[in-house]
Protein backbone atom coordinates (compact mmCIF):
# COMPACT_ATOMS: atom_id res chain seq x y z
CA UNK A 1 0.00 0.00 0.00
CA UNK A 2 0.97 3.54 -0.80
CA UNK A 3 0.58 5.48 2.36
CA UNK A 4 0.92 8.97 0.85
CA UNK A 5 -1.78 8.22 -2.18
CA UNK A 6 -4.23 7.97 0.33
CA UNK A 7 -6.39 10.91 1.59
CA UNK A 8 -6.32 12.56 4.78
CA UNK A 9 -8.71 10.68 6.77
CA UNK A 10 -7.72 7.65 5.11
CA UNK A 11 -4.40 8.03 6.25
CA UNK A 12 -5.16 7.91 9.90
CA UNK A 13 -7.58 5.52 9.72
CA UNK A 14 -4.86 3.26 7.92
CA UNK A 15 -2.60 4.17 11.16
CA UNK A 16 -5.25 3.58 13.55
CA UNK A 17 -5.51 0.19 11.97
CA UNK A 18 -2.14 -0.48 11.86
CA UNK A 19 -1.88 0.93 15.69
CA UNK A 20 -4.86 -1.46 17.14
CA UNK A 21 -3.33 -4.27 14.88
CA UNK A 22 -0.07 -4.04 16.41
CA UNK A 23 -1.59 -4.01 20.20
CA UNK A 24 -0.20 -0.57 20.64
CA UNK A 25 -3.76 0.43 21.42
CA UNK A 26 -6.35 -1.71 23.30
CA UNK A 27 -10.42 -1.09 23.14
CA UNK A 28 -10.60 2.65 22.48
CA UNK A 29 -7.17 3.95 23.48
CA UNK A 30 -5.36 5.93 21.45
CA UNK A 31 -5.52 8.90 19.56
CA UNK A 32 -3.92 10.59 16.07
CA UNK A 33 -3.99 13.90 14.60
CA UNK A 34 -2.88 15.39 11.19
CA UNK A 35 -2.40 19.25 10.52
CA UNK A 36 -3.68 19.90 6.98
CA UNK A 37 -2.28 22.84 4.78
CA UNK A 38 -4.99 25.39 5.89
CA UNK A 39 -3.74 24.85 9.51
CA UNK A 40 -6.99 23.04 10.61
CA UNK A 41 -6.44 19.59 12.01
CA UNK A 42 -7.85 16.38 11.63
CA UNK A 43 -8.13 14.00 14.51
CA UNK A 44 -10.05 10.69 15.60
CA UNK A 45 -13.06 10.62 17.34
CA UNK A 46 -13.18 10.10 21.42
CA UNK A 47 -15.11 6.37 22.47
CA UNK A 48 -14.06 4.85 19.02
CA UNK A 49 -11.68 1.58 18.89
CA UNK A 50 -8.72 3.04 16.43
CA UNK A 51 -8.78 -0.21 14.65
CA UNK A 52 -12.43 0.31 13.10
CA UNK A 53 -12.03 4.02 12.14
CA UNK A 54 -14.01 5.04 9.04
CA UNK A 55 -13.09 8.45 7.42
CA UNK A 56 -16.11 10.26 8.14
CA UNK A 57 -15.42 9.28 11.57
CA UNK A 58 -12.94 11.95 11.86
CA UNK A 59 -13.25 15.38 13.26
CA UNK A 60 -11.67 18.63 12.58
CA UNK A 61 -11.03 20.93 14.76
CA UNK A 62 -9.49 24.32 14.65
CA UNK A 63 -5.50 25.35 15.96
CA UNK A 64 -7.19 26.54 19.08
CA UNK A 65 -9.10 23.34 19.72
CA UNK A 66 -12.65 24.52 18.51
CA UNK A 67 -14.74 21.90 16.88
CA UNK A 68 -15.08 22.52 12.68
CA UNK A 69 -16.80 19.98 11.42
CA UNK A 70 -17.46 16.37 13.51
CA UNK A 71 -17.25 14.17 10.80
CA UNK A 72 -20.50 11.62 10.96
CA UNK A 73 -21.17 13.45 14.56
CA UNK A 74 -18.73 12.28 16.42
CA UNK A 75 -16.88 14.46 19.39
CA UNK A 76 -13.06 15.28 18.74
CA UNK A 77 -10.31 12.99 21.12
CA UNK A 78 -10.58 14.16 24.99
CA UNK A 79 -6.20 14.25 24.14
CA UNK A 80 -6.69 16.81 21.39
CA UNK A 81 -5.36 19.77 23.71
CA UNK A 82 -1.95 17.45 23.74
CA UNK A 83 -1.91 17.22 20.07
CA UNK A 84 -2.27 21.23 19.66
CA UNK A 85 0.29 21.83 22.10
CA UNK A 86 2.90 19.81 20.06
CA UNK A 87 1.60 21.56 16.61
CA UNK A 88 1.71 25.36 18.48
CA UNK A 89 5.19 24.67 19.20
CA UNK A 90 6.53 22.62 16.34
CA UNK A 91 5.54 24.09 13.37
CA UNK A 92 7.45 21.89 11.00
CA UNK A 93 5.21 18.89 12.25
CA UNK A 94 2.04 17.75 10.58
CA UNK A 95 1.40 14.38 13.06
CA UNK A 96 1.10 13.74 15.92
CA UNK A 97 0.36 9.52 17.50
CA UNK A 98 -0.53 8.83 20.83
CA UNK A 99 -0.25 4.99 22.15
CA UNK A 100 -0.50 3.01 24.97
CA UNK A 101 2.30 0.41 23.61
CA UNK A 102 2.66 -2.59 25.46
CA UNK A 103 6.19 -2.05 26.78
CA UNK A 104 6.70 1.50 26.49
CA UNK A 105 4.06 2.18 28.65
CA UNK A 106 5.53 -0.20 31.08
CA UNK A 107 8.58 1.92 31.27
CA UNK A 108 5.90 4.90 31.70
CA UNK A 109 4.43 3.48 34.36
CA UNK A 110 7.41 2.65 36.08
CA UNK A 111 8.49 6.24 35.16
CA UNK A 112 11.51 5.49 33.39
CA UNK A 113 13.01 7.40 30.54
CA UNK A 114 14.50 5.07 27.95
CA UNK A 115 18.14 6.38 28.16
CA UNK A 116 20.26 3.14 27.66
CA UNK A 117 21.89 3.19 24.37
CA UNK A 118 21.30 -0.78 23.30
CA UNK A 119 20.38 -0.46 19.51
CA UNK A 120 21.61 1.81 16.74
CA UNK A 121 18.60 2.42 15.29
CA UNK A 122 17.64 3.98 18.49
CA UNK A 123 19.92 5.91 19.02
CA UNK A 124 19.87 7.14 15.77
CA UNK A 125 16.28 7.51 16.08
CA UNK A 126 15.62 8.62 19.64
CA UNK A 127 18.93 9.16 21.25
CA UNK A 128 17.01 9.07 24.66
CA UNK A 129 13.21 9.06 24.86
CA UNK A 130 12.72 11.58 28.26
CA UNK A 131 9.58 10.33 30.60
CA UNK A 132 7.01 13.12 31.74
CA UNK A 133 6.17 13.93 35.02
CA UNK A 134 2.06 12.45 35.37
CA UNK A 135 -0.34 15.08 34.73
CA UNK A 136 -3.93 14.30 34.24
CA UNK A 137 -5.40 13.51 30.78
CA UNK A 138 -7.45 15.60 28.91
CA UNK A 139 -6.27 18.36 30.42
CA UNK A 140 -4.18 21.53 30.10
CA UNK A 141 -1.83 20.41 32.76
CA UNK A 142 -0.87 17.25 30.54
CA UNK A 143 -0.49 19.90 27.36
CA UNK A 144 1.69 22.11 29.20
CA UNK A 145 3.85 19.46 30.95
CA UNK A 146 5.19 17.80 27.75
CA UNK A 147 6.17 21.47 26.13
CA UNK A 148 9.60 21.47 27.91
CA UNK A 149 10.64 18.36 26.27
CA UNK A 150 8.98 18.97 22.83
CA UNK A 151 12.51 20.56 21.20
CA UNK A 152 14.56 18.44 22.44
CA UNK A 153 13.41 14.64 22.11
CA UNK A 154 11.46 12.74 19.29
CA UNK A 155 9.39 11.17 20.99
CA UNK A 156 8.30 10.80 24.90
CA UNK A 157 6.79 8.84 27.37
CA UNK A 158 3.79 10.20 30.19
CA UNK A 159 4.53 8.58 33.19
CA UNK A 160 0.83 6.36 34.17
CA UNK A 161 0.29 6.88 30.85
CA UNK A 162 1.65 6.10 27.42
CA UNK A 163 3.71 7.37 24.90
CA UNK A 164 3.59 10.16 22.24
CA UNK A 165 5.72 10.77 18.60
CA UNK A 166 5.28 13.36 16.07
CA UNK A 167 6.70 14.02 12.82
CA UNK A 168 6.22 15.88 9.54
CA UNK A 169 4.22 13.30 8.24
CA UNK A 170 1.71 10.79 9.62
CA UNK A 171 3.68 7.52 8.53
CA UNK A 172 6.33 8.55 9.81
CA UNK A 173 4.76 9.57 13.15
CA UNK A 174 3.24 5.93 13.41
CA UNK A 175 6.48 4.01 12.78
CA UNK A 176 8.03 6.32 15.02
CA UNK A 177 5.89 4.45 17.85
CA UNK A 178 6.51 1.40 16.56
CA UNK A 179 10.03 2.09 16.55
CA UNK A 180 10.05 3.45 20.21
CA UNK A 181 7.83 0.22 21.41
CA UNK A 182 10.45 -2.03 19.59
CA UNK A 183 13.19 0.20 21.97
CA UNK A 184 11.30 -0.49 24.88
CA UNK A 185 10.81 -4.32 24.68
CA UNK A 186 14.41 -4.59 23.79
CA UNK A 187 15.27 -2.71 27.21
CA UNK A 188 12.91 -5.03 28.68
CA UNK A 189 14.01 -8.35 27.61
CA UNK A 190 17.66 -7.12 28.51
CA UNK A 191 16.51 -6.52 31.81
CA UNK A 192 15.01 -10.07 32.10
CA UNK A 193 18.07 -11.81 31.23
CA UNK A 194 20.21 -10.11 33.58
CA UNK A 195 21.85 -7.67 31.25
CA UNK A 196 23.40 -4.27 31.45
CA UNK A 197 24.95 -3.86 28.03
CA UNK A 198 25.38 -0.67 26.36
CA UNK A 199 26.96 0.75 23.97
CA UNK A 200 30.29 3.71 25.11
CA UNK A 201 30.10 7.27 24.65
CA UNK A 202 32.22 7.42 22.06
CA UNK A 203 30.66 4.71 19.91
CA UNK A 204 27.19 6.89 20.30
CA UNK A 205 29.01 9.95 19.67
CA UNK A 206 30.00 8.24 16.61
CA UNK A 207 26.70 7.21 15.38
CA UNK A 208 25.20 10.70 15.69
CA UNK A 209 28.16 11.50 13.41
CA UNK A 210 27.71 9.12 10.96
CA UNK A 211 23.39 10.27 11.18
CA UNK A 212 24.30 13.89 10.82
CA UNK A 213 26.71 12.62 7.35
CA UNK A 214 24.33 10.66 6.33
CA UNK A 215 21.51 13.55 6.97
CA UNK A 216 19.14 11.45 8.55
CA UNK A 217 16.20 12.90 10.21
ZN1 LIG B 1 -3.74 7.75 26.46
Amino acid sequence: MDFSKLSPKEQICEAGRRMYAAGMASANDGNISLRQKDGSILCTPTGVSKGYMEPDMICTVSPEGDLLDPGKGYTPSSEIKMHLGVYKNLPQVNAVVHAHPVYATTFAAAGESLTAPVLIESVEQFHHVPCVKYAAPSTSELADSIVPYLKESTALLMEFHGALTWSSGLLKAYMKMESLEFYARILYQMRAIGSTNALPDDRVAQLLEIKEKLGIE
